[in-house]
């Protein structure tokens, strides 16, 4: 196979290479580092006026496109794939809403099935994010409280599949710990949302293996200074990393700084969280077989109740950057890196690095993607 090579500005872990270059070869970055000579029978691109960027990682995304992974065919998530990675996004952890069991349980199947066919249309799957079903229905914000569950191993081991590689539970509630070190055990990540915990329950989470926070601030206890609860636990305790949706919805400015100048940037994630209604315009759609309504790209239930986004990655790191709550390098990180490491993939995905997996995303100066490459294979390009 051909060498390719792209010249540009590279965005790297610390810095940005104004004059950089990044090589691909055999589905493997080959090169990282300044411009240099390139050999003559590779194919060369040149976008001096472009960012080189990893492929962005989104871990908590239901669907777009107006598809939704919990009843998507082979066809609908080869699209959902292509949209991602038509928006930067080379890995995505498709993520089920809390449906009834045997929902849950058909999506889980048609999700392996996808991964187990190694097809490449778009954004790879990586894994499988269960939002739910053992979660505290006083925060179900716009998941199905019909179908949320009281924790229970034989429930779990139901759902649990090699490729759950994500689950998102509430901590407080009867039996829930004795999920929590047994998926512990398993290696699946253990995230805490939907939940009313408060700070003694969080710490027993965390010390039976719980270490990551669905989106943080939305669906679950507020903060207060004398019971701070998940979110005093979660900003200040470093085993654990979080998820922030940073559409200007879910939440303010104020509140994205605070979050970014405590955590280091590691533990903090972007996600898109985005519905069906992701790349389509407003108008009236489903979560989990829930109304949603959207409009000027906000998606709420009948009730207002927040349901999931429209927002897509390069958008989410453009409010990061354009809002000022963090500089170019460090959003692209957040969006890349940082997941990586939350699911353990960072050795191989997540930084443009010589050996990692040739993931990467063209875009221009106002976030646009230009051109998407997962594990070597040109997507998406509009150049
Ligand atoms: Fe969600």
């Amino acid at each position: 196979m051909k060498k390719r090579v792209f010249i540009g500005k590279v965005i790297l872990k610390d810095k940005i290479l104004q004059k950089g270059m990044v090589e691909i070869e055999e589905g493997k970055i080959s090169y990282v580092g300044r411009r240099k000579k390139v050999d003559k029978d590779s194919e060369v691109f040149y976008l001096e006026d472009f960012y080189i960027s990893p492929g962005f990682i989104d871990i908590h995304i239901h669907g777009a496109y107006g598809r939704d992974f919990l009843n998507s065919s082979f066809k609908d998530m080869e699209e959902i794939s292509y949209f991602l990675a038509s928006k930067g996004v080379t890995s995505c952890l498709p993520t089920l809403a809390t449906s009834s069991l045997p929902e849950m349980k058909k999506a889980i199947s048609e999700i392996e099935n996808y991964i187990s066919s190694n097809v490449i249309k778009g954004t790879k799957f990586i894994g499988i994010h269960l939002e739910g079903p053992f979660l505290n229905p006083n925060y179900k914000g716009a998941q199905r409280e019909d179908a949320i569950l009281k924790p229970d191993l034989n429930i779990l081991n139901e759902l649990l599949s090699s490729h759950v590689r994500l689950i998102t539970l509430a901590p407080e509630l009867e039996g829930a710990l004795e999920l929590i070190s047994y998926l512990s055990k398993k290696g699946v990540i253990i995230s805490a949302g939907h939940t009313s915990a408060l700070s003694h329950d969080m710490e027993k989470a965390i010390n039976l293996g719980l270490s990551h926070i669905t989106h943080l601030f939305n669906g679950m206890r507020p903060l207060h200074h004398r019971e701070p609860g998940i979110i005093g636990v979660a900003l200040v305790d470093d085993r654990l990393s979080v998820e922030i949706i940073a559409d200007g919805y879910h939440l303010s400015n104020y509140i994205l700084k605070l979050v970014t100048r405590i955590k280091p940037r590691d533990k903090v994630v972007l996600i898109t969280d985005a519905i069906m209604a992701a790349g389509l315009s407003d108008g009236e759609y489903s979560l989990a077989g829930q109304k949603v309504l959207v409009k000027d790209g906000k998606a709420t239930l009948e009730s207002g109740s927040l349901a999931g986004s429209t927002l897509t990655m390069n958008r989410a790191i453009k409010n990061m950057v354009e809002k000022e709550i963090v500089s170019l390098v460090d959003a692209i990180y957040m969006a890349s890196l940082s997941p990586a490491k939350v699911i353990g993939i960072d050795g191989r995905k997540g930084s443009l690095e010589a050996s990692k997996d040739a993931d990467l995303t063209i875009l221009d100066e106002s976030f646009n993607v230009k051109l998407t490459m997962v594990e070597g294979h040109i997507i998406y390009n509009a150049l």
